[in-house]
């Protein structure tokens, strides 16, 4: 069990792009997976908010997000994960980060999309995901190419602290 740091906006290693990952039996790659979850539930149990982590987070850059979406039914790892499909149709929401817990940005995903990936056993997997569980992916997805939510901000009026967000109701929904 290793909860490792969650690296803040502000370090340039966020900004990086992920490289594939080849070895899926490598030991690198079973404790990246490993440090991955134990950092998300850790998280998840101090906050009360957290669904997906991607490697960059914690310094790691390797394509690699681990995901525990339990209204999905979607638990583990996503390796070398990638958009092969989305909708033409669009939604706005109020995005939220672990890399900036406290700064809310409102941003545009496509409303549905189809992702391929390796799961822990190499094998190729895909799913169709729609409503959060999309917003989700494109946001971790985004994370492997070093693209945080404020590159994705919708304009200049987009960005909203967490206490002043509740309080005056941005009420969309929130990851
Ligand atoms: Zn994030």
């Amino acid at each position: 069990m290793a909860v490792r740091d969650i690296l803040k906006l502000g370090n340039p290693i966020l900004f990086e792009k992920c490289e594939e990952v080849e070895d899926f039996n490598s030991t690198k790659t079973s404790e990246t997976i490993q440090d991955l979850k134990d950092t998300l539930l850790d998280f998840k149990k101090r906050s009360g908010f957290g669904r997906g982590i991607a490697a960059p987070q914690i310094g790691i850059l390797k394509r690699i997000i681990y995901v525990d979406y339990q209204a999905e039914k979607l638990s583990g790892p996503l390796i070398n994960p990638m958009i092969v499909r989305h909708s033409r149709e669009k939604v706005q929401l109020w995005d939220d980060c672990f890399s900036f817990p406290d700064l809310l940005v409102k941003v545009e995903r496509f409303k549905e999309i189809g992702v391929e990936f390796f799961n822990s056993s190499g094998e190729k997997t895909s799913i169709n995901a729609m409503g959060d569980l999309s917003e989700l992916l494109q946001h971790e997805i985004d994370h492997l190419d070093g693209i945080l939510s404020v590159q994705r901000a919708i304009g200049p009026k987009a960005f909203a602290l967490r206490q002043e967000w509740v309080k005056y109701g941005c009420r969309s929904k929130v990851m």
